[in-house]
């Protein structure tokens, strides 16, 4: 069977290190992105040069409708997903909570939570044991902030993230008998234009000599992880969180 890795927010940052390590290890690979097409067609493009298939499918990975067309198009041009990357996700200026509006809140959770959960649950319809499917691994990308709390910064994302680690815990329960593993990596400060979302770009940087590693992440390194837990090298994984993070 064809190994077809889903990876949302497949276009820059961790995702796209992700996107082209699954394609040198011969995954089929669907590049979700949200706007920049530009990025996604240069990620496509280098995942080709691989030497394996892959997509790149614009939707809003918060959105059911669009979530749903996501999945067909990887179910007619690739093959049924075997491997769901949950990794878009976005942040907001830095703020104290009492002066975050309804607005940015619910926002935050959609993004964050409620398109992660959408987007398992239609990779669960093609991989549990249940609906007839034969397995898979679903890779939620979290933050070290849902340890950290992220005070006085982006509590907010922070509560988000620690929602997507009690998240990854109940669905690996749940579907630890029907073939599907869910673990998730929590990221320190890794190198990427994430950053300049929290209106700092110069984020990581400035803050690396107080990392105890004294260097922020690269998102390749993040990449290995998310594909060790989505590979068969980890299959009594589940359930698991593995924190790159630089010893913070
Ligand atoms: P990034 O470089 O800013 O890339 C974000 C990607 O997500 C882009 O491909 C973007 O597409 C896509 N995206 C955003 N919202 C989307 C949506 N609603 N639907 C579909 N795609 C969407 O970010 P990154 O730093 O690689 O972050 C990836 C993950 O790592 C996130 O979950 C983040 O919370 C987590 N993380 C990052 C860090 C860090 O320091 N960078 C630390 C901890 C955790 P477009 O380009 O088209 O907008």
């Amino acid at each position: 069977m064809a190994k077809v890795i889903v990876i949302t927010g497949g276009s820059r940052g961790i995702g796209a290190a992700t996107a082209l390590l699954a394609a040198r290890q011969g995954y089929r690979v669907c590049i979700n992105y949200l706007s920049d097409e530009e990025s996604a067609m240069r990620v496509l493009a280098e995942v080709r040069a691989c030497g394996v298939h892959g997509i790149a499918v614009r939707a809003d990975a918060s959105n059911e409708d669009e979530v749903i067309r996501l999945f067909h198009r990887v179910d007619t041009e690739l093959g049924a997903v075997t491997a769901l990357v949950n990794n878009a996700a976005t942040i907001a200026e830095q703020s104290r909570v009492e002066e975050m509006s309804e607005f940015r809140l619910l926002k935050m959770m959609k993004n964050n939570i409620v398109g992660p959960m959408l987007c398992a649950k239609h990779a669960i319809h093609r991989m549990s044991t249940l609906h007839g499917g034969s397995g898979g691994t679903i890779v939620n990308v979290s933050s070290a902030a849902a340890r950290l709390g992220s005070a006085n910064e982006y509590v907010d994302y922070a509560a988000s993230k620690g929602a997507i680690d009690t998240f990854t815990i109940g669905l690996s329960k749940e579907l630890a008998s029907e073939g599907v593993r869910v673990n998730a990596v929590r990221p320190g400060y890794i190198h990427t234009d994430f950053h300049s979302l929290s209106g700092d770009a110069n984020r990581v940087t400035k803050q690396e000599s107080a990392l105890p590693m004294g260097r922020g992440g690269r998102p390749d390194e993040v990449a290995e992880a998310i594909v060790w837990l989505s590979s068969e090298l980890s299959s009594y994984v589940t359930g698991t969180f593995i924190d790159l993070a630089g010893g913070r």
